[in-house]
């Protein structure tokens, strides 16, 4: 505890172990030794709570860390690339604590397999587009529809 010395003033932070006498210029200091030890005591309650405190504040956030959104963690991201790709390669950027060459590399990867694919599906593509538009009917015109005609005048 801060004693303040009745002989040259100074203040001392007094503890239960120390001489009770100013470090300056020797003076008696007159506190009751009783007094210093329940200050010191009370200091290491508090200083005790706060680490407690810390403590439960650290535990805290080691509990969200663990709860985090399931597709923010690897496993979900995973899980995403390879169900929905798109969606999986954005959250792997946003979220995947992984390095930036393994993204780059997985990306790529998924650039060169939807290049080829739909190279594939463009050449199979046009043959059909040939042939549903040959099958589709053919459109009236506006001209040939009564109601139409009228609704002009
Ligand atoms: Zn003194």
């Amino acid at each position: 505890m801060i004693v303040k010395c009745t002989g040259c003033g100074a203040s001392t932070s007094l503890e239960p172990e120390m001489p009770r006498e100013c470090p300056y210029c020797g003076s008696p200091l007159d506190v009751p030794l009783e007094l210093i030890r329940l200050e010191s005591e009370e200091r290491a309650r508090k200083e005790d709570a706060q680490r407690r405190q810390e403590q439960e504040a650290k535990w805290i956030a080691e509990e969200k860390e663990m709860n985090k959104r399931w597709y923010h963690r690897t496993a979900g991201i995973v899980l995403l690339l390879f169900l929905f790709f798109p969606v999986g390669l954005y959250l792997m950027w946003k979220y995947a604590t992984w390095p930036k060459a393994v993204k780059v590399i997985i990306t790529m990867g998924f650039v060169v397999a939807v290049v080829n694919q739909s190279i594939a599906t463009g050449t199979q593509g046009n043959s059909q587009d040939a042939t549903t538009s040959i099958e589709k009917p053919p459109q009236k015109s506006l001209q040939t529809m009564p109601g139409v005609r009228a609704a002009s005048w």
